[in-house]
């Protein structure tokens, strides 16, 4: 449905995007993660076709975006990052504009526009200009406009940004039920937006891809996969007892809290254990939870981690 083959951007002397390839197939939705600057949003607009590549291609359902662009962008729809242009027009005005020049056929015309403003909850502010409106509603004016004409592919460029907790759980909802029948990349810099919404995650850093894998096999390589934190009431008794379980590598605990974490040797599974350690000593825990691994962590090791972790990636 969307794939790119050594998608590359420059401006200048200035490598934005440094040969991008991936795929994804019908139904999956894919997260563009990384930190600011990295390339997502110059690699969204190319394959939108809003943005000429400089070297490599993209496709979208089987329409090169340069050399089919008529074809291509009609199957997509983009989600730009900020608010949408046009902002003197009243979100009814904008969202009609927006049918006429998507070539939205006449008898679908107000269906598609009364779906889009009841799916992104538009109702309160139809006759509201743009420009007067919230970020938080903006942003859903901008979403409404990217699925109007009903797109197999949908571009989605940071869709929480400037949602409050709320909203940010509606537009999730959304595209996970868009998810259904259309293919989806979603950028963003918020992890948990990974877990929400995501199938597959691609991390990019300075314009290159470094980690392409799902949220679980991206968590798996985090040190805390796998490791046992608690909170004791006694906690050196705990750390003795910790101590003394042989597939455990190393113990820290935290400064601020007293959660104590139990590292296992690569490999070793120690929730079990480290709990008839506890039991066998009576130590009250107050809390006992088996880590499935940090995001933030992984993140933070793949997009600082240099050469080593591109190599592994
Ligand atoms: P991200 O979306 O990951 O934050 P961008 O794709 O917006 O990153 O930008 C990637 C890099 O390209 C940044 O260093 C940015 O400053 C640079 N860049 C983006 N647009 C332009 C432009 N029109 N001219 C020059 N540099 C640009």
């Amino acid at each position: 449905m969307i794939e790119t083959q050594a998608l590359g951007k420059r401006y200048g002397d200035f490598v934005a995007v440094d040969g991008i390839t991936f795929k994804v197939e019908p139904g999956q939705v894919l997260g563009f993660l990384g930190p600011n600057g990295a390339g997502k949003s110059t690699t969204m607009k190319m394959i939108a076709g809003f943005l000429a590549p400089t070297s490599g291609s993209a496709r979208v359902c089987g329409f090169d975006v340069e050399e089919q662009s008529l074809e291509a962008r009609r199957v997509v729809g983009y989600l730009p990052e900020g608010a949408p242009s046009y902002g003197e027009m009243d979100v009814r005005q904008f969202l009609e504009f927006i049918a006429d020049a998507r070539e939205v056929p006449a008898n679908l015309r107000n269906k598609r526009i009364d779906d889009a403003i009841d799916r992104l909850n538009l109702e309160s502010v139809l006759q509201q200009p743009i420009d007067t409106l919230s970020k938080g509603f903006k942003r859903r004016v901008g979403l409404a406009q990217a699925i109007l004409h009903d797109p197999k592919v949908l571009i989605l460029d940071e869709p929480t940004d400037g949602l409050d907790p709320n909203q940010k759980h509606e537009v999730r909802t959304l595209i996970n039920a868009m998810a259904r029948d259309k293919t989806i990349i979603v950028s963003t810099h918020v992890l948990e937006e990974v877990h929400a919404v995501c199938h597959r995650a691609i991390i990019i850093a300075r314009g290159r891809v470094l980690a392409d894998a799902t949220p679980a096999e991206l968590e798996s390589r985090s040190r805390y996969h796998q490791a046992v934190s608690l909170t004791a009431t006694d906690v050196k008794a705990a750390k003795e007892a910790l101590s003394r379980v042989p597939d455990v590598a190393s113990i820290e605990v935290d400064a601020q809290d007293g959660r104590i974490t139990a590292f296992p040797k690569p490999g070793r599974q120690i929730f079990v254990a480290v709990n008839a350690a506890l039991q066998e000593r009576s130590i009250v825990v107050r809390e006992l939870a088996l880590e499935g691994g940090r995001l933030d962590e992984v993140f933070r090791s793949i997009t600082q981690g240099g050469a080593a972790t591109e190599a592994r990636a």
